[in-house]
């Protein structure tokens, strides 16, 4: 706690996964002496750099950049790129932290790692945006690399985003490669890629209910928050499989549609006109827009799935929650919930499906985009779609089994920690104590 001293997020993400090892560690007391547990909180290197960019109006401007690459025991690094005013060491070493489990979950060879900058895009123009991208990457270039570390997008890193730091990287080192993932379908991006968050905690949340409940999507109400990439991908999905999507928000406020959200109004707002979801209150009939985001736990749903950003649920919302009948809780978003909110689930017997296995998706498709650039070939929507299902029920099955086999049948938290850690450690062990 002294060496990572005021990192709230940091210390909040490390210490439910080092609970979660206890059981592991009673039955196997000998994995404390090979350290495997003190060097997976440390990361392998943490690089900040200052990001120096021009304005519209001609003034220089300063953010301040990262990279932490955690942990590279199983494949190169991955991880997305997150811009946000909140961005700091904390927030990055906790996502970076979260990230190696995740990405070791789907099964594929990807190390954990995470970046971003404390650079709010919102309100920049076209042009501040890719001078700010262009300067980030002259940076990150030096430390990046298709087989060392493949960043991605997050929150305020999408396709357009991931064009211009693709563009700049490729001007630096005079190399077309799979240096990036979240790619444009021109110039090597993968199909399904931006879907595939949203889609893969539906997948995961419906294997879920069908496992431990006998039951699906079919005829449920949900509420999903946020209205960003994973919050539109995942309304998608759920109404497709059978539910209701009846609420969507953003930083300032929600959105209630009691006849179910119209998506189309949605992705015209969000993706075309880039504007807010209150928009969507002015556009249809019977929809009605609240300022506040947190107010959107006070619907009363059956599954729930928050998808908008960290620590976005707390104990008095799930409590709300519980006490309007959800069921089940998947995150789309990475750590949404607090760890009072996570307790209450458990507690009242909700089925609670963890960012780290739910929202595995989006990574796991980052890797099947890895492998397509290495072949230099594309595989259809269709065939990627099939992947990423499959990943998400393995996924559900190895957290679940994880939790039966060390006596807490059905508490994913704990079972997604452990099945991310198991295959981490063992080939941390196996490669000795290399640093
Ligand atoms: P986007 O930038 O596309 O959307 C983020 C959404 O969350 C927006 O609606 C935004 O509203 C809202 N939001 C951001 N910060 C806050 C805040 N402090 N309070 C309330 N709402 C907020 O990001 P993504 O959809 O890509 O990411 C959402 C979450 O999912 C993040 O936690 C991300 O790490 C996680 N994730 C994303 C993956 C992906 O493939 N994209 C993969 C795995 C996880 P506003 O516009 O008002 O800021």
């Amino acid at each position: 706690e002294k060496r990572n001293a005021g990192e709230s997020e940091f210390l909040q993400a490390v210490r439910e996964v080092l609970e979660s090892f206890e059981p592991v560690v009673e039955q196997n007391p000998s994995i404390i002496d090979t350290g495997v547990i003190d060097r997976i909180v440390e990361p392998e290197r943490f690089i900040q750099f200052r990001v120096s960019w021009v304005d519209d109006n001609g003034k220089v401007q300063v953010n301040r950049g990262f990279r932490v690459q955690f942990n590279s025991a199983i494949g190169p690094y991955k991880g997305g790129l997150r811009l946000h005013p909140s961005v700091c060491a904390s927030v990055i070493k906790f996502l970076g932290f979260e990230q190696c489990f995740k990405n070791s979950l789907t099964g594929l060879p990807m190390g954990g790692g995470k970046g971003g900058a404390d650079f709010d895009p919102k309100g920049k123009s076209d042009g501040e945006i890719m001078r700010f991208c262009q300067s980030f990457m002259t940076e990150l270039s030096k430390h990046i690399g298709a087989d060392t570390d493949v960043p991605a997008g997050d929150i305020g890193v999408g396709a357009r985003e991931i064009g211009y730091l693709f563009g700049q990287y490729k001007r630096l080192r005079n190399e077309f490669t799979g240096v990036l993932t979240g790619k444009g379908l021109s110039y090597g991006g993968s199909l399904a890629r931006k879907e595939a968050t949203g889609y893969g905690l539906c997948y995961f949340t419906d294997e879920m209910l069908k496992n431990m409940k006998n039951d699906s999507f079919k005829g449920k109400t949900v509420v999903v928050s946020g209205s960003g990439n994973v919050a539109i991908y995942a309304t998608e999905k759920a109404t497709e499989l059978g539910g209701k999507v009846v609420a969507l928000s953003d930083s300032n406020g929600y959105i209630y549609d009691a006849n179910g959200i119209n998506l189309d109004v949605v992705k015209q707002i969000k993706e075309v006109e880039r504007g807010r979801i209150k928009e969507y209150a002015d556009r249809v009939e019977g929809a009605v827009y609240t300022e506040g985001c947190r107010g959107i736990w006070s619907i009363p749903c059956d599954i729930a799935l928050p998808c908008a950003t960290q620590n976005e649920l707390n104990g008095e919302e799930a409590a709300l929650l519980i006490k309007n009948g959800v069921m089940a809780v998947a995150e789309g978003a990475n750590m949404p919930s607090t760890p009072e909110a996570i307790e209450a689930f458990l507690n009242a017997g909700v089925l609670f499906g963890p960012a780290k296995a739910a929202n595995a998706g989006g990574v796991a498709t980052s890797g099947l985009e890895m492998c397509q650039n290495s072949m230099r070939y594309s595989w259809t929507f269709e065939e990627v779609d099939a992947k990423l299902h499959d990943i998400m029920v393995n996924i559900f099955h190895n957290a679940y089994n994880a939790s039966k086999k060390y006596g807490m049948e059905g508490n994913l938290v704990a079972g997604a920690n452990i099945a991310g850690f198991e295959k981490i450690a063992d080939a941390m062990i196996a490669q000795g104590v290399a640093y």
